[in-house]
């Protein structure tokens, strides 16, 4: 089996932190991480069926966190600290190019590179608007940044009245937005390609289709399940050109 070898080269998977805020309920929590540890498996499984072994990686599960040696609200404090800066308070909404910027420019980001997921309680946009931008959909569920990160909002989705759409509604998203974490689907990919909001999502019956409201999320993640179906077969093969990709560029 080939054997990805770190020499000179940049690492096709990072390590995974993940944080979220206060009123995230544990349920909430602990089912984003093992939604992206069910992404990063079958992540595996792929480079696996094409003889590629990757090295393995952690999630990080930080939680609502802060340094306690750094005085209270200075930049970088703690989970807190990223919510307040992005804070639109007039709309009671995360502004989630903020957030991504604050993450993007973490110190730790350069001492040790990884990906970022961020969930929130509070409610989500992409970006700051004018009054005239409100023919827009004035919420995101999540928002991603590729090879960067991901903030997402459980806000909506707590709309759901059946627990058990809550949680597919999550999963969904959480597979959506991680997936264009990851990559997905491949920025040289010409086909099965859609754009919405500016961001790139698959057409096929796969994750990466785009759900932007909560009942899409779940009738997409009822249709899923049915049919068995996370990554399409267009996405499989993005994961493999990224495993050869990456564990070749000479950064
Ligand atoms: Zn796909």
């Amino acid at each position: 089996m080939a054997r990805w070898t770190p020499e000179g080269r940049e690492a096709p998977l990072k390590p995974v932190s993940v944080m979220w805020t206060q009123g995230v309920d544990h349920v909430e929590a602990q089912l984003v991480v093992s939604t992206v540890r069910e992404l990063l498996q079958l992540v595996y499984t792929i480079g696996n069926q094409v003889g590629l072994a990757l090295p393995t990686i952690t999630i990080r599960p930080f939680g609502t966190w802060y340094i306690p040696s750094v005085p209270e609200g200075t930049p970088y404090w703690g989970t807190r600290w990223y919510v307040d800066t992005s804070f639109d308070a007039a709309r009671q909404q995360v502004i989630g190019a903020r957030f991504l910027d604050l993450v993007r420019n973490e110190p730790w980001q350069k001492s040790s590179p990884h990906w970022d997921v961020a969930v929130i309680d509070w409610d989500l946009v992409d970006q700051a608007r004018a009054p005239a931008d409100e023919s827009r959909q004035p919420f995101v569920l999540g928002m991603t940044v590729p090879e960067l990160g991901t903030v997402l909002s459980v806000h909506r989705l707590r709309g759901l009245v059946r627990a058990e759409h809550r949680e597919l509604a999550l999963r969904r998203l959480v597979l959506q937005e991680f997936g264009q974490v990851l990559g997905l689907p491949s920025r040289s990919r010409q086909s099965g390609i859609e754009l919405a909001e500016g961001r790139r999502f698959c057409t096929n019956r796969c994750v990466l289709r785009p759900a932007t409201t909560v009942a899409q999320l779940v009738r997409v993640a009822e249709q899923e399940r049915s049919d068995s179906v996370m990554l399409c077969e267009q996405c499989r093969r993005d994961v493999v050109e990224m495993i050869l990709m990456r564990g070749r560029s000479p950064n």
